[in-house]
């Protein structure tokens, strides 16, 4: 089936148990879908744009109080839409990061922080992660000291990941909040993994900033995310601007600097709106998915050869997978090498995994059922016998 010309329909949602770790979250609500037809042409959410013509402002749809739900979701004072988590970074290493300036990130960030980081003018330096790869406030509180005496002075921001893409462990936000605030230094806490999917509360983790992926954990069409922040970084972060024509004198009013005015205008506020009630629900559900994962993670753990990276007991759906000694070592000796686990997988209707990885890899049980966890997990094993590898 085709959309139109060369453009095929895309059908892994339908057709398979999609597994790709930065998938799981962002896959719509049947609401989000009917708003991105409905609000799919450009600007179509600015009907009923008035004065003083800003996104956040827009009442009809309540674009208005989504903004409100929203800051109040994730326990911080303001909140605005971003077309991804990285516009929100940029956003606020645009606003305190300046040339030179020293910014602390870890060892387990994301490329997009750095670059974040990179287009302020900002001076990458990263946290060290510990043996088990987790960010401690006690390596973050040494780094501030080492970085401070490195640049004479302390540095301007730090990034901290609730959950890593990597591992999917968890770090210790609110010790490194405290590390952090103990030298004046803000505090940027990204949700990519975390705002939709389990409970967050930036107030009580004392971080400054909140970032969330809307296309990774909040339902959401993509580019669509949240940046949220404190009544006392609110001012600088939501500047307005002060720009004026030198021929025409004309001035901007109340359009944001750092949003350059509008951010998301159509599908994707409508997308996230549209799933909001439903993302609001199951963060609540958190415990429920995290006992989904562990059948799937007990299943691979039983395979012999096959070790789990990831911090365990989990705490969260994103695990890391070493197969180098089991799936790996078949793949060596299989006519189809490595793509055997690929297309094993894909005979039992599960997709996600990078076509030919069998060392190490990663997969996400996020939204999947408790049946389609046991569906998974009995493939692991299933395709581990048929292979000729121990179970138990
Ligand atoms: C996915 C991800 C991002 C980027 O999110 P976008 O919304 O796509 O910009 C940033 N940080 C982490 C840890 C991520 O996993």
């Amino acid at each position: 089936m085709r959309c139109t010309g060369d453009i095929e329909v895309r059908e892994l949602e339908e057709l398979a148990i999609n597994i790709d770790p930065i998938q799981a979250g962002g896959r719509l609500t049947p609401e989000a879908m009917k708003a991105v037809i409905a609000y799919g042409d450009g600007y179509s959410v600015c009907d009923n744009c008035r004065k003083p013509f800003r996104l956040d402002q827009i009442k009809k749809p309540p674009i208005d109080a989504f903004h409100r739900d929203l800051a109040r979701f994730v326990h911080m004072d303001e909140a605005r839409v971003m077309p991804g988590a990285r516009r929100g970074f940029q956003a606020v290493t645009g606003t305190f990061v300046g040339k030179g300036d020293p910014v602390l990130l870890t060892a387990l960030s994301h490329y997009t922080s750095f670059l974040a980081v990179e287009a302020a003018g900002g001076i990458p330096r990263e946290i060290p992660k510990d043996g088990k790869n987790r960010i401690t406030g006690e390596a973050a509180a040494a780094r501030i000291e080492e970085v401070t005496r490195e640049f004479g002075r302390p540095p301007a921001l730090l990034f901290v990941d609730h959950f890593d893409y990597q591992f999917g462990n968890e770090h210790e936000v609110r010790e490194i909040a405290k590390a952090a605030h103990a030298h004046d230094i803000r505090v940027l806490y990204n949700g990519a993994y975390t705002v939709g999917i389990l409970p967050v509360d930036g107030t009580e983790l004392g971080v400054d900033f909140v970032v969330g992926s809307g296309h990774k954990s909040m339902a959401s069409p993509a580019p669509s995310g949240v940046l949220a922040t404190t009544k006392e970084c609110a001012g600088e972060l939501f500047r307005t601007t002060q720009a004026k024509g030198d021929l025409t004198q004309r001035q901007f009013g109340v359009k944001e600097v750092e949003l350059l005015g509008c951010t998301l205008m159509g599908a994707t506020i409508m997308g996230m709106m549209a799933s909001f009630p439903a993302v609001k629900e199951r963060v609540n559900h958190w415990q429920e998915e995290l006992a989904n994962g562990k059948i799937v993670t007990d299943a691979l753990r039983s395979i012999g050869g096959t070790g789990i990276l990831s911090e365990e007991p989990r705490r969260h759906t994103l695990t890391r997978v070493d197969t180098r000694d089991s799936f790996d070592r078949v793949a060596q000796t299989h006519k189809k090498r490595g793509y055997f686990f690929t297309s094993a997988l894909g005979e039992r209707g599960i997709g996600g995994v990078i076509p030919g990885a069998t060392k190490v890899w990663k997969f996400n049980t996020y939204g999947l059922t408790r049946r389609q966890c046991g569906h998974l997990a009995s493939a692991f094993t299933e395709i581990a016998r048929e292979n000729g590898l121990p179970v138990g």
